[in-house]
């Protein structure tokens, strides 16, 4: 298995080539350092997660595009281990562990990911892109969800949609690590046709 931080360094680099994009223009439609993109592309550091949805959100493609894709597992496969969720997942900032489980497919339509929250992590997300959807369920809580300005707390189990186009946010103010499943779905034409820059969102 390639590390997360090598998966992204040359996921990132092969999409900047498909895109004939230069360092320059990458940085200029991600409002990510030239330096800094050197840098992961490298695999000589690790964004956090608000910079990893900007270089998403400047490609308009799923964050899953950067993610080590998961493993195909039959119907009895399990969901994987507590070890595979470190393992596997790209630590990308203190406190935040993401993994793919369910990368982009444009035939459905949505990425699936799972976050560990770390104890008094706390994470405010930026607006995704108009007509993004967010569907949260909680597998190990509690932990509280931002939702229209309002910290919502929710227990192991509960299971939300939200409009993601809008400020939102998670945090983990307990002791214990939350886990969470995170379903995004986007609208059926975000994903930026290869060689057309299209619009920045
Ligand atoms: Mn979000």
């Amino acid at each position: 298995m390639q590390d997360p931080a090598s998966y992204l360094a040359q996921a990132l680099k092969e999409l900047r080539t498909r895109r004939a994009w230069s360092l320059d223009q990458t940085a200029r439609k991600t409002g990510v350092s030239k330096a800094m993109l050197g840098q992961i592309e490298r695999a000589e550091s690790s964004p956090t997660i608000a910079t990893l949805w900007k270089i998403a959100n400047g490609f308009q493609t799923p964050v899953s595009s950067f993610l080590t894709p998961p493993v195909e597992m039959s119907v009895n496969g399990s969901i994987g281990s507590d070890t595979d969720r470190y393992v596997r997942g790209l630590t990308v900032e203190p406190g935040i562990v993401v993994r793919s489980l369910f990368s982009y497919d444009a035939r459905f339509g949505f990425e699936m990911l799972e976050l560990v929250l770390l104890p008094g992590t706390v994470r405010l997300s930026e607006p995704h892109a108009a007509g993004v959807t967010e569907h949260v369920v909680i597998i190990s809580g509690p932990m509280e969800l931002l939702v229209d300005g309002r910290w919502n707390v929710l227990p192991k189990g509960s299971a939300v949609r939200f409009a993601a186009d809008r400020p939102h946010g998670y945090r983990n103010l307990t002791m214990h690590p939350a886990i969470f499943h995170n379903l995004i779905h986007y609208p059926a034409d975000y994903e930026e046709s290869v060689g057309d820059p299209g619009p920045i969102p």
